[in-house]
């Protein structure tokens, strides 16, 4: 069992020359798990942009040290490697929960959904703290209903190649509610939609990081199926700032945070060339089972009830991933002496 002692949080105010103070010119104390990994870290920028104190839980199956080397050494920024699947203490005002293995390649190995939603619920309920949990679009299985609302129960194969992720969630979904309703903390609810940007998983499988790296590697760009599903995706930043709109509001959710601009794989996958590479060519491989033929969200909820909205078109978004994805694979092709 880890045991960390937060500190006097007022420590380090007059020591860092002018930052910001937090929200409404409060300091929060503020818990990331997953805050590692890709959407994690760049909402770890975000807070201790807004002059938050911020503490990042994570065991770095997916996540990488890199995406929050540059705030080492920053005093208001700490870093646990811990498994959410073991208890931890710690005091905090606002728990952000994304740890979770959150692509087809490695969600199938890890109960986190579970255990580790439990027990950062069971450290809320102890502190008193606010919870969010990043729930996914995936809640909704292969959907019925299109564009999805909030309101749509799902059409989910219980005992899919999927469903660890999948009902993971939504246990997840049902452990926060229980402790909402039974102990009274304070929850949020956010069910993302398909998020891409910098610091993703180079070959983590899904599949605009797919087709980026692809594309970058001078590499046929691998179309699942006939390509004709489609997806709707969302720009990290306009997620994060989603994120950060429930947390700090007064409703629960489940919120869907997502860009409602949707695309077929074969659509996407002349965005990226366009983007990258006007002589990228693709290949067609076999789809997964249970893969959703369609997915979109319905935003009207985030829209009225958080006033919030994505900015960034896939247009804009995706050349803002190239340049970090071309030098990591640089760095990658160096380092195996290519
Ligand atoms: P990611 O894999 O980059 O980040 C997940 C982080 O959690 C990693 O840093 C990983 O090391 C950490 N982690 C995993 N298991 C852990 C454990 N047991 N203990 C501690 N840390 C652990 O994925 P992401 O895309 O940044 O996803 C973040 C959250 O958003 C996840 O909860 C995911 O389900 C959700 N989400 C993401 C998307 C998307 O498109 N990116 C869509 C829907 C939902
Ligand atoms: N937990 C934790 N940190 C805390 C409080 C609880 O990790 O500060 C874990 C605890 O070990 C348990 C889970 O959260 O596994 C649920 O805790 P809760 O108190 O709700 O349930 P109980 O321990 O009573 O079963
Ligand atoms: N996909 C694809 N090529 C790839 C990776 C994925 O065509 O290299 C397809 C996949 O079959 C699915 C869609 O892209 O229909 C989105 O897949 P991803 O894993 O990114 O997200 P999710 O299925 O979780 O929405």
């Amino acid at each position: 069992r880890y045991v960390t002692e937060y500190g006097n949080n007022n420590r380090y105010s007059n020591g860092v020359g002018r930052v910001p103070v937090g929200i409404g010119g409060k300091r929060k104390r503020i818990v990331v798990t997953g805050g590692a990994g890709f959407v994690g870290s760049h909402l770890v920028d975000k807070l201790i942009a807004r002059g938050d104190d911020v503490i990042v839980i994570d065991n770095f199956f997916t996540g990488r040290k890199e995406n929050v080397v540059h705030l080492f050494g920053n005093p208001r920024f700490e870093l646990i490697r811990h498994d959410v699947v073991e208890p931890i203490l710690l005091e905090v005002d606002q728990i952000y929960h994304l740890a979770c293995p959150a692509s087809p390649v490695h969600y199938k190995y890890n109960p986190t959904n579970v255990m580790g939603t439990l027990n950062m619920l069971g450290l809320a309920k102890r502190i008193g703290a606010r919870f969010l949990i990043t729930s996914t679009s995936e809640v909704y299985g292969d959907p019925l209903e299109h564009p999805q609302k909030e309101t749509y129960w799902g059409h989910v194969n219980p005992i899919g190649v999927r469903s660890c992720y999948d009902e993971g969630k939504r246990v997840a979904e049902t452990l926060t509610m229980d402790y909402h309703r039974g102990a009274d903390v304070e929850v949020r609810i956010a069910r993302i939609f398909n998020t891409y940007g910098p610091r993703m998983c180079l070959d983590d499988g899904r599949v605009v990081s797919n087709f980026v790296s692809q594309a970058i590697r001078k590499q046929p760009m691998t179309v699942y199926g006939d390509g004709k599903q489609t997806r709707s995706f969302q720009y990290v930043s306009d997620l994060v700032d989603g994120l950060m709109a429930l947390m700090d509001g007064e409703h629960v959710g489940p919120f869907n945070l997502g860009n409602p601009g949707e695309f077929t794989m074969l659509e996407l996958a002349e965005v990226v060339k366009e983007t990258i590479d006007p002589s990228a060519t693709i290949e067609f491989k076999p789809n997964t089972d249970d893969d959703p033929h369609k997915r979109k969200p319905d935003i009207s909820k985030a829209k009225e009830f958080l006033n919030w909205e994505p900015k960034i078109s896939l247009r804009e978004g995706l050349p803002r991933m190239v340049n970090d994805f071309r030098n990591r694979i640089l760095n990658e092709d160096e380092g195996k002496g290519n």
